[in-house]
Parts: structure tokens; C-alpha cells; sequence
């Protein structure tokens, strides 16, 4: 740890960026997947704590991963309106303590961090799991995780068309324009979900609706599906056909249990049964579970986010604190 005792390390947005590249962040997030599915991690189930409105929430994400060893808590909002306002719907700091001493080293800025480490898992379970010459992007979404999304999956395949498409197509053209300097393949807008899946070899479901945009039956064989909005047991980005149809596989079985709104869905329907999860993506990329077994199958990763995510982020800004990220205060 680059901490000083004494001292606080404040790391804010712009610095979270500059010390957390994509390819980094994807590295040290595999490691902490491996680290959940191997024991070598703690991350209990977070708390999320519904404002009184229904519409906002408050959560608390606590980890600790072994190697490198780092623990700490994110603690943040969610706040869906905020971006009309110009703000990130995601907002708060996450704390990171020496847990050798158990003293608190350093703030970060969550907002980065949670769009950076949410991409860099996408693009962990894509990797594991999409077939090698996946080609063809589709993302379903225009706000900060489409932005990250398409980054990330462009350093782990050879992209050849990336599709937006959102409910907004004014939004997902500026996206459209903003990121397409960060890529080469060519970005078009989709005028419907349909149309931007179709011939898709992965899709990122990264919007925050709470009720299907995707529908199974739209999906070409041998496609990788990363669902990545729906966070609670009563939202769902996905019907019961792409659930059913899928070779499932999550970042935790306990948040999956949890809060895993299209599993839940088809549970309730009668369309899988309990055991319908194949396994955690850390057990795939330890080679405790086999992932994809066939050129022709839908594999899914459903995406809750834990803290290990977070906690492994702040150890690689860490490991650039010397070289002038963040600034010291006296604490
Ligand atoms: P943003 O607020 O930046 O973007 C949300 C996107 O969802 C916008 O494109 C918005 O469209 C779209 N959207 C909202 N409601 C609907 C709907 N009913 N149908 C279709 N599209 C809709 O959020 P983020 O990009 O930061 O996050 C996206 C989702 O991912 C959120 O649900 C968030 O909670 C989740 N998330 C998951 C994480 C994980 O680890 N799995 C981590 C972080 C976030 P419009 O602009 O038109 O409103």
C-alpha cells in the first residue's frame, strides 16, 4: 500500500480516470473474480436502502480481497433523474482502508469507478465467455455504462460493427459521436432493440428500465449476452425466453439469489429451476465450471456489481498515488 499513516488520499473524478485505464482495471477486476469464486475474498450482500420517494436509493458495498490485499466499502446513491440534471445517476466515494492497520487511506470517487470496474467485468465475462471471433457489439442503453461498455469490449475482441441503440435516438447518436474516436470499428444507431441485436454476437444490456428491452427469441445462435442494468430482484432487462435459452452465469450466487430480477422471473414463471445458474464467472475463469461449450449456445452474465469490483479499482489507482494521483490532506 502507497499510504502514508496520517494521511488521507483524495482521489476525485478526472484522477480516477487518469489512474484506472481500461485495460488495468480489466486485469485486476479477473483477479478479484477468481479471488470471490476461490474463498479469497469477504463480500457480504450490500445494503440498499430505499429513500422514502421509492424513486432514489443509498447503498453500502463492503469487500476484501487478498491478493492484492485491499479492503474497503463504497458508499453511494442512486439517483435515476440525475443525469437530466447533468449528473451521474451513480454518486458517492468509495473508502479504502490499510488492512493491515485497519486505518482509512484514501476517498474516491465512486462515479468513475463504478463506470470503469462495471465495464471492466463485462468485458471479463466476455472474454471468458463469448466465442473467440465474436465480431458484432449491440448495446442497449445511451448513458454512462453504454460509454464504458463499448470501450471495454473493444479491448477484448476484434470489433467489427458496434449498434446502439435507446429509447432516446437523439441520445444514442450523441453517444454515437462521443465515443467514436476511442474505436475503430464503425458505431450505427439502431432504431429499434430488434434491430440492433439481430445480428449481434454480444450484447450489453445497460439501460435502467425495469422491464424487458430484450426478448430471447431475438438473438442469433452463438451469441454472449452481459445484462448489466437490473439490480433488483423486481427489474429485469431480459424476458424468460433469453433465461431459459441460456447457458447463465453470474458475478456472485449470492447477490444472483439476492437481487437477480430476470432470474427471479423465470423462477416464479415456472421456466428454470433453482439450479439454472451454471456458476459464478470466477469459477469459469479458474476452471472450476466449464463456460461456453459449443460454437451454437447463448451464454449470459448477468451482472449485479460487487464490492471486490470496487475494492480491486482502488488498488490500482493506489499503485499510481505516488506518481500524482490524488492529493494528500492531513486526517
Ligand atoms: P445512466 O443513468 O447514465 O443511463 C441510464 C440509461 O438507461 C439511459 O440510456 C436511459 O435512457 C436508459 N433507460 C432508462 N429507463 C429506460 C427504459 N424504461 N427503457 C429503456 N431505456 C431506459 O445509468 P448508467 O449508465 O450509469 O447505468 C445503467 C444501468 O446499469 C442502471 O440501471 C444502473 O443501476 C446499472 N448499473 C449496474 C451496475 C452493475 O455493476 N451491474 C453498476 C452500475 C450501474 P434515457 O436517457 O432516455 O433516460
Amino acid at each position: 500500500m502507497h499510504t502514508i499513516p496520517g494521511e488521507l488520499l483524495i482521489v476525485g473524478g478526472e484522477d480516477v480516470r487518469r489512474g484506472l485505464p481500461m485495460p488495468e482495471c480489466i486485469e485486476a477486476v479477473e483477479r478479484a473474480m477468481r479471488a470471490v469464486s476461490s474463498g479469497a475474498a469477504v463480500i457480504p450482500l450490500r445494503t440498499i436502502m430505499a429513500m422514502p420517494d421509492g424513486r432514489n436509493f443509498f447503498g453500502v458495498m463492503p469487500g476484501y480481497i487478498e491478493d492484492p490485499r485491499g479492503l474497503g466499502a463504497k458508499i453511494l446513491t442512486v439517483y435515476p433523474d440525475n443525469p437530466r440534471r447533468g449528473l451521474s445517476s451513480h454518486i458517492g466515494v468509495v473508502v479504502v482502508f490499510d488492512p493491515e492497520t485497519g486505518f482509512p487511506c484514501a476517498v474516491m470517487d465512486a462515479a468513475q469507478i463504478t463506470a470503469i470496474r462495471t465495464a471492466a467485468a463485462s468485458a471479463v465475462a466476455t472474454r471468458a465467455l463469448a466465442r473467440a471471433d465474436a465480431a458484432h457489439l449491440a448495446v442497449l442503453g445511451t448513458g454512462e455504462q453504454a460509454a464504458t461498455h463499448i470501450e471495454s469490449i473493444a479491448h477484448v475482441r476484434d470489433l467489427r460493427t458496434i449498434r446502439i441503440w435507446g429509447r432516446s435516438s437523439g441520445k444514442a447518436q450523441a453517444l454515437a459521436d462521443r465515443v467514436r474516436a476511442a474505436v475503430s470499428a464503425p458505431i450505427e444507431v439502431s432504431s429499434s432493440a430488434e434491430r440492433a441485436v439481430r445480428e449481434a454476437d454480444i450484447v450489453c444490456t445497460v439501460t435502467a428500465a425495469r422491464e424487458p428491452v430484450l426478448c430471447g427469441e431475438w438473438l442469433k445462435e452463438g451469441s454472449h449476452v452481459n445484462l448489466v442494468g437490473a439490480s433488483q430482484i423486481s427489474a429485469r432487462e431480459a424476458d424468460d425466453v433469453l433465461v431459459a435459452r441460456a447457458r447463465f452465469f453470474v458475478d456472485s450466487r449470492v447477490s444472483a439469489r439476492a437481487e437477480a430480477g430476470e432470474l427471479h422471473h423465470a423462477l416464479e414463471a415456472g421456466l428454470i429451476s433453482a439450479d439454472h445458474v451454471r456458476g459464478e464467472i470466477g469459477e469459469v475463469l479458474n476452471g472450476t465450471v466449464p463456460g461456453r461449450r459449443t460454437e451454437r449456445e447463448v451464454t449470459v452474465y448477468k451482472s449485479l456489481g460487487i464490492a471486490a469490483q470496487d475494492v480491486a479499482a482502488t488498488q490500482v489507482i493506489l499503485k499510481r498515488a505516488a506518481a500524482g494521483i490524488g492529493t494528500r490532506v492531513p486526517f
